[in-house]
């Protein structure tokens, strides 16, 4: 992994470095990134001690020390932090102007900026937990200020631990929340109840829950590496009247379409009120 466009790499500070902006920076090494160019910061020596035995990270509780080394900060406190803490930034901040990227649900780039002070280049980003084991979904904006080179930085870092989706309007990231922000819980949910069918047809819960996990990962897998859309891939698992059209009707019939709109929309309802 290069992420750099000059010589050096970049120095990438995490503020708040938890199990979101670990999961990043831990993708990133697995992928070649040198750890001697990050750094984490948190309030407990305990999470420092683990970030740097685990990782090999640099690691200070300083926030304004680590930001006055950086080229790119990432916040990842927790959303009701972030005003405080990016309040406490603000001289480092405007002494050394580096890329902010905030990972944190609901908190606007026009918030931010003002917090640190104005005149900066901020990326809001959408995680989710999947980027804890390498398979995320990051939805992206990014304000005017913002360089084809650091996005492309951006683009380098997130893609160690996932894939990565460009939103041209702030709002947009509403729609991503509601989609993948939220929507693991979703996947999680769906396995739980078809766990829940097999153990009522008389399966051991043991059964039960592998079956339905590994039924869930294999068509994720299949979607994932299919030319086939999700559609198409449905339609060939269904052979008339037989047993997976039956339930498939089934699910039409009770409107699950229908259902899954309501469900996305009432979190991006929510992440909107949120900001
Ligand atoms: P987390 O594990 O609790 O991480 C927060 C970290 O912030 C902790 O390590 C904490 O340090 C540190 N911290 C708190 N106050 C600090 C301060 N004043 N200075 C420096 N560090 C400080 O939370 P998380 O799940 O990673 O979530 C972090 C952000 O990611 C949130 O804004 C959330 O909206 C966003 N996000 C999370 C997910 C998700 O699925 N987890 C998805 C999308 C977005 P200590 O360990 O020492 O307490």
């Amino acid at each position: 992994m290069t992420c750099q466009t000059s010589s050096a790499p970049r120095t990438i500070a995490f503020i708040g470095a938890g199990n979101m902006a670990s999961a990043i920076f831990g993708g990133m090494i697995e992928a070649g990134y040198p750890a001697s160019h990050i750094i984490a910061t948190a309030r407990s020596r305990e999470t420092l001690d683990a970030l740097e035995q685990r990782y090999g990270v640099n690691t200070t509780h300083d926030n304004a020390d680590a930001v006055s080394r950086a080229d790119v900060v990432v916040l990842g406190v927790k959303p009701q932090m972030m005003h405080d803490v990016c309040q406490a930034l603000t001289p480092a901040v405007q002494a050394k102007k580096p890329l902010i990227v905030s990972v944190a649900a609901g908190i606007t780039c026009e918030s931010l900026e003002r917090w640190l002070g104005g005149d900066l280049a901020v990326i809001r980003c959408m995680p989710n937990t999947p980027s804890l084991v390498g398979v995320g979904a990051s939805g992206l904006f990014a304000t005017p200020q913002v360089t084809d080179e650091q996005r492309a930085l951006m683009d380098d870092m997130l893609t160690a631990v996932g894939i990565v989706e460009w939103v041209e309007e702030e709002g947009l990231l509403e729609a991503v929340t509601g989609v993948s922000g939220s929507g693991p819980a979703y996947f999680f949910l769906f396995i739980e109840s078809l766990e829940a069918a097999g153990i009522e047809l008389g399966l051991s819960a043991e059964t039960a829950r592998r079956l339905a996990i590994q039924t869930a990962r294999g068509a994720a897998e299949m979607a994932f590496t299919s030319e086939h859309e999700p559609a198409e891939l449905r339609r060939r698992v269904c052979s008339p009247n037989g047993t997976t059209e039956r339930a498939v009707n089934s699910f039409e019939n009770d409107d699950l379409r229908d259902i899954v709109a309501r469900a996305a929309k009432a979190s991006s309802v929510r992440a909107a009120e949120m900001a």
